[in-house]
């Protein structure tokens, strides 16, 4: 059996080698490392990819979340709906801008915010809910876009762990994640689906005129060279991590169903152990396992944690502390509903390794070692 992996980017590196230095070493050739044609392929294809949505990269998936809010031109102080079980970047993003998050809770479940607790947490000055599609399936995004069309919020969607997941929204049909929201957004970091060698990310839209303005923040506020029209930021997507998204692109979809097939084998032989709760699959999304995230009950996630290390399989907490917990946030975020679930979840999860090039006997070995740890 192989070394355990959380993640393994050699393996794929390997199997898309030629390709990939073959691309990279034609764009140091070409000389066009900014805006290059990578660049512009890829924006095409992705939004090709995404059932023709415009798509602008750019530098990072906090970057793109950032971008996003500013795109919207809201007033310090304009409330903006999130999770607090999420990735730091969903809140901060909020609290940079000088507007206010207003955190709420997430079914314990499926680690997905709580539709309920958004109709609860409004005020006349909600502006937004950036529902955040965790490990890898999404919000109950009709729903959601319901409540935001009946009060006329924007919606962001956080798709940086999801990209690839279907999930139905405006009728039975199912639907791009990133797409329903007024603005999608997401990361490129290594270790997402959809990875490149360095940092980026992408804003995604159907609406023309969000495209173009969000084009435009993310290059200096600029449409014509030198002719400043708004105050944006510099966030690009470099022409290299371009040229290795596009020779991964046309993986993902592959690479998305081996994952989802690894989730499958875990849910068969962890389903049975009592003291684990396996992650709930929702109706009404297509799940993408970015992470598989078990609950590990009675207090003995870190032994368990610990078990594991000791016979080198690794495993991760995603996420420790909630938002409203945090040094930085505590004092900033406002909420206006309980949130028990986050709070009782954050001490029991668990991600296990989960990638594409996952083996069966891994997988055995490890949820045979999670029997063993609650057998002994
Ligand atoms: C990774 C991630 C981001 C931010 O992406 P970066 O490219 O690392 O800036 C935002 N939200 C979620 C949920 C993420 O997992």
């Amino acid at each position: 059996m192989q070394p355990i992996q959380m993640v393994d980017l050699q393996s794929q590196y390997r199997q898309l080698k030629k390709e990939l230095d073959a691309r990279v070493i034609g764009c140091i050739e070409s000389g066009a490392y900014i805006q290059g044609p990578e660049v512009k392929s890829f924006e095409a294809d992705l939004g090709k990819y995404l059932d023709d949505a415009h798509v602008i990269a750019c530098a990072n998936g906090t970057d793109a979340l950032q971008i996003a809010l500013m795109a919207l031109e809201l007033e310090p102080g304009d409330e903006v709906i999130v999770p607090s079980f999420t990735f730091v970047a969903s809140v901060e993003v909020i609290a940079l801008l000088g507007l206010k998050p207003i955190v709420v809770d997430v079914d314990p479940r499926s680690f997905l915010l709580k539709i309920e607790d958004i109709e609860a947490s409004l005020s006349p000055r909600t502006k937004a809910i950036i529902p955040v599609h965790l490990f890898g399936q999404c919000v109950n995004m009709k729903a959601l876009m319901a409540i935001a069309k009946n009060r006329d919020l924007f919606v962001i969607e956080d798709n940086a762990q999801s990209i690839g997941a279907r999930c139905i929204a405006t009728g039975d049909a199912k639907e791009m994640s990133g797409t329903i929201g007024h603005i999608g957004c997401t990361s490129f970091y290594p270790s997402k689906n959809l990875g490149c060698y360095g940092d980026g990310g992408a804003m995604i839209s159907r609406d023309e005129h969000l495209a173009h303005k969000i084009k435009m923040l993310a290059n200096h506020g600029m449409e014509k060279r030198y002719y400043h029209d708004a105050i944006g930021v510099n966030s690009r997507l470099d022409s290299m991590q371009a040229a290795i998204l596009n020779v991964k692109l046309p993986h993902l979809d592959q690479w998305n169903q081996k994952r989802r097939a690894a989730a499958d084998k875990y849910d068969q032989q962890l389903s049975s152990i009592s003291n684990v709760l396996i992650p709930a699959r929702v109706a009404w999304s297509e799940h993408v396992f970015h992470q598989y995230t078990i609950r590990v009950t009675d207090g003995r996630r870190d032994e368990l944690q610990k078990y594991l290390a000791e016979h080198k399989i690794p495993s991760m907490i995603y996420y420790p502390v909630p938002m409203h917990e945090q040094a930085a946030f505590n004092k900033l975020v406002r909420r206006r509903v309980p949130l028990l679930q986050t709070e009782k979840i954050s001490k029991e999860v668990l991600s296990l390794p989960m990638h594409p090039d996952l083996g069966d006997d891994q997988i055995t070995y490890i949820c045979e070692h999670v029997a063993k740890f609650f057998n002994s």
